[in-house]
C-alpha cells in the first residue's frame, strides 16, 4: 500500500534582473546563464540598521555597475571541486 501527502514546495521559477528588468530563465532550479545575487543585512553602524536589502543582477547589468567602480573587482579562478 501507498499513500500520498498533498506537499507543497517552493521552487525557483524565474529571476527578474532588478538593473534592466530581464527575466533570466530558471530550469530545474539553476538560472541559465550568470546572475549575481546581493543579499545585505545592514548592521547597527548603518544607517539602515537592521533592514535587509536584496536584488539580482544579470550579467550585463554587472559589467555595467562594475565598470564605474575606481577600482574593479578582485577575480580569480574558481576551483573546481571534483
Ligand atoms: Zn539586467
Amino acid at each position: 500500500m501507498q499513500e500520498y501527502k498533498m506537499k507543497e514546495t517552493k521552487a525557483l521559477e524565474r529571476i527578474v534582473c532588478n538593473g534592466c528588468g530581464r527575466i533570466i530563465a530558471v530550469k530545474h532550479g539553476m538560472p541559465m546563464e550568470g546572475v549575481l545575487r546581493v543579499r545585505q543585512v545592514w548592521q547597527y553602524m548603518s544607517g539602515k540598521d537592521g533592514q535587509i536589502d536584496s536584488f539580482d543582477l544579470c550579467e550585463e547589468c554587472y559589467d555595467r555597475m562594475t565598470k564605474q567602480f575606481q577600482i574593479p573587482p578582485a577575480t580569480t579562478d574558481a576551483v573546481e571541486l571534483l
